[in-house]
């Protein structure tokens, strides 16, 4: 087969696909035109961890080749092309006093994939994600161009719609005033689950930034410990004297490079509880208002250059779930299966929602969302999934798809129960079906899966290891 082989940001599933690059909207016009049987999509920096990006043996259209553009007016309404990173952004705008209303945990991520993803930072408790802020999109479909504002059915099916309602060429973006390019920061170190809830649950209404870095690999008493950081803009009056003088510079460090592949076993249930329990140990017990870049607080992975290729040949995945406020016995239960599986996974990352926007398929609604990074090997690692992604939908959740690689389509319509909707208002935009991705495919998200069962059922619970915790399923609740 010709054409590139690409994957996901955790490197899993190649496939090959046509590269086009799309040098200006024309091109992605002409793309579109064509009807061959895989179809086309758009695919900005690939950090999307799974399939999203990738259309075998179709074309994909490499967005970057747009190159960046940023406009900001005097009210801080930025204008950007769609292959302007976060990154950009915040270059072209710190200076000028404005910042980003919605950042990722990645400034590489171009600004079609954030509204392909509708994503959301440490913020989205306070300000949502990222279609809250974006005024207006200039969008490609394969029935012509479309520009599109939040009065748009097609604007909230292209929010979070993973780039199957067309190609978003261009947006308007609503930036948020900032007199400082540091944050101020506060840090509490906490026991266990109880407390990290607790102390999220009570105090994250006062900050704008909230985030739990947890530990999926402790278990007892220690179950679910976090530390737990918060933070605001900083004032001026808040800064080092020698940052005063620059307060809005932001010239965050080159990135290290990364090993080129972890030695065979280094990834395992030992070293990852080191390192978990220093990177524990590490932060401190209680500080107030530290003072840190916005490098540090909001991207500290975007230090390391390719960090994802030290999971060695297998690559990993991102398993990141939404579990409704009320859900909280599931949230614990899927944590203690988690730590009792002994499945590798770092420091997890563990957010509260606020409310969801009017987007079909947008990912965040009100609750708790936890992520985690885990290496693709151990066996017990895709039926564990498999019976956790069942008690997910059980609690009324879902999974994030920008993070997906491997969910069983038989979950995806109680996951996101607006599906059919957003089939509707999609299939106008692209009534022939040119609009194609992996993960469309894969999940059956365009035309609708035929499960063996109609609906999804209890697996019995996978056998477990001595000492381990019974199977979700089985737990009573
Ligand atoms: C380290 C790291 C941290 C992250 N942290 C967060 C986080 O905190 N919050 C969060 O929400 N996400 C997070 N993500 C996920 C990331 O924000 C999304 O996957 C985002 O979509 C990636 O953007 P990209 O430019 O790399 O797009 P790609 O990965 O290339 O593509 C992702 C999707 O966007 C579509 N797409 C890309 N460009 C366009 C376009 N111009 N028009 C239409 N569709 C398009 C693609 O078809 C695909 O479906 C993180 C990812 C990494 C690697």
């Amino acid at each position: 087969m010709s054409g590139r082989s690409l994957t996901g940001w955790g490197r899993t599933s190649p496939t090959r696909a046509d590269l086009v690059a799309a040098t200006d909207p024309a091109v992605v016009a002409h793309a579109l035109e064509q009807t061959g049987r895989r179809g086309v999509l758009a695919r900005g920096l690939g950090r999307a961890y799974g399939d999203a990006a990738q259309n075998a043996g179709g074309t994909v259209l490499t967005i970057t080749s747009l190159g960046a553009s940023v406009t900001i007016d005097g009210r801080g309404i930025a204008t950007v092309s769609a292959a302007t990173t976060i990154d950009d952004l915040i270059r072209a705008a710190l200076p000028r006093g404005w910042f980003v209303p919605v950042t990722p945990g990645t400034r590489q991520v171009t600004i079609g994939g954030a509204v392909a993803a509708d994503i959301h930072g440490k913020n989205h408790h306070v300000d949502g994600s990222l279609m809250a802020h974006v005024r207006r999109l200039s969008l490609i479909t394969p029935t012509g161009p479309r520009t599109l504002t939040p009065s748009d059915a097609l604007f909230w099916a292209t929010a979070g719609g993973m780039g199957l309602t067309g190609v978003v060429v261009s947006a308007e973006v609503a930036l948020i005033p900032v007199t400082t390019s540091r944050v101020a920061v506060d840090t509490d170190r906490t026991a266990d689950l109880e407390e990290t809830l607790a102390v999220m649950s009570d105090g994250d209404d006062g900050f704008r930034y909230s985030v739990g870095w947890i530990d999926c690999l402790s278990r007892g008493a220690r179950l679910g410990r976090s530390i737990v950081t918060r933070a605001d803009h900083a004032g001026v009056e808040a800064l080092p004297g020698e940052a005063a003088a620059d307060p809005l510079a932001f010239a965050p460090r080159r990135p290290l490079p990364a090993p080129p592949w972890a030695p065979g076993g280094l990834l395992n249930v030992a070293t990852i509880t080191a390192f978990n329990e220093a990177w524990y140990r590490r932060a401190p017990r209680r500080e107030r208002g530290a003072i840190q870049s916005i490098g540090q607080f909001f991207h500290p992975l975007d230090g390391i250059e390719g960090w994802n290729r030290a999971y060695g040949r297998r690559g990993f995945l991102q398993w990141q779930i939404l579990i409704p406020f009320g859900s909280e016995d599931t949230l614990r239960r899927i944590i203690e299966r988690l730590a009792s599986a002994r499945c590798p996974s770092f420091v997890g990352v563990l957010k509260r929602f606020g409310p969801g926007n009017a987007g079909h398929l947008s990912f965040p609604g009100p609750g708790w969302t936890l992520a985690l990074d885990m290496p693709v090997g151990p066996a017990v690692l895709g039926p564990l999934l498999d019976e956790l992604d069942e008690a997910v939908v059980s609690a009324g959740g879902r999974i994030y798809l920008a993070k997906d690689s491997r969910l069983r389509p038989q979950l995806i319509e109680a996951m996101y129960p607006r599906l059919p909707e957003w089939r509707r208002v999609r299939a106008e935009a692209d009534p022939h079906g040119v609009m194609n991705s992996d993960l469309a495919r894969r999940l059956g998200l365009l035309e609708g899966h035929r499960p063996a069962h109609p609906r999804p059922r209890a697996r019995p619970a996978a056998p477990t290891p001595a000492g381990a915790a019974p199977g979700l399923n089985t737990l009573p609740s």
